[in-house]
């Protein structure tokens, strides 16, 4: 054999071996990908534009951090199929995108039990509109909606700046969005991540005045880990760069991709 035909052998060998490497690396990367549900029906108030949103946006974080995949849940026949205790076995956490009302959910026990055996809730902003005829359910999330004024622009202050959801964003933030206010939200059972030191609604006989107002915050569940963002109505704000961050974090996490920081719960305000 001449030099020319060694020279041939040995890159065709480089070339098997960095395939075969790719391939062991992809089909690791696909062994470990997560599965998220995005379920965005509706049985109250409809967010059309913003559920179209964060549609988007989400199987665009889905493909940019190749960490999970997206199937979506958009109807009352979905969620009797996919959220059903057969259906959810195939994913490891559920995104609940501006969903109102009772949505259905076959088995509502079953599904609480199959986030506390170790899976994701992601709430974004109605989601926190969804079964108030359901106290557990509220109890998982960790508050219900109780109203909202005119849209407006808040400061949010951020409690957890260790928190991947929440580390890119400056101590004090301001956004325009419509800002909800909570009942059944107990900081002290809470591990709070955004809020605000004033009454957030213009219009309203308090607005501005001081007080402890929640809006973004995470939680143990049994061996499960729930995130809630109340911001996400606007699809300008779903569609920025920071939200999209925001949002990607908070996935991030509730999916245990990453661990840290661990949920604790029962801070005291930090005002
Ligand atoms: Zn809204």
């Amino acid at each position: 054999m001449n030099g020319t035909w060694w020279m041939l052998m040995l890159c065709g060998a480089v070339v098997l071996l960095s395939a075969s490497a790719e391939a062991q690396r992809t089909g690791a990367a696909a062994r470990t990908k997560k599965h998220l549900l995005v379920v965005s029906h509706t049985a109250g108030f409809r967010h059309e534009g913003a559920i179209k949103s964060f549609d988007k946006v989400i199987a665009e974080l889905a493909d940019k951090s190749g960490q999970f995949t997206v199937e979506y849940c958009r109807t009352a026949e979905d969620v009797k199929q996919m959220m059903s205790p057969e259906g959810l076995k195939k994913y490891d956490g559920v995104i609940f995108s501006n969903t109102t009302g009772n949505i259905g959910i076959p088995d509502l026990q079953a599904f609480l039990n199959w986030v506390k055996s170790g899976k994701a809730v992601i709430g974004l902003h109605a989601a926190a509109d969804t079964y108030h005829d359901e106290p557990a359910f509220i109890d998982m999330l960790g508050g219900e909606f109780l109203t909202h004024g005119a849209q407006c622009e808040v400061e949010v202050i951020v409690e957890d700046a260790k928190h991947p959801a929440m580390a890119h964003l400056a101590p004090r933030f301001r956004v325009f969005d419509e800002i909800y206010e909570f009942k059944n939200n107990d900081r002290a059972k809470l591990h709070v991540l955004g809020s605000m030191d004033k009454h957030p609604n213009d219009g309203h006989p308090q607005a501005g005045q001081p007080g402890d107002y929640l809006l973004i915050w995470c939680k143990p569940y049994g061996k499960g880990r729930v995130f809630y963002t109340g911001l996400g109505h606007r699809e300008d704000v779903i569609e920025s760069e920071w939200y999209k961050q925001h949002m990607l974090g908070g996935i991030r996490w509730a999916l245990g991709i990453i661990r840290n920081p661990q949920p604790r719960i029962g801070q005291p305000a930090t005002k």
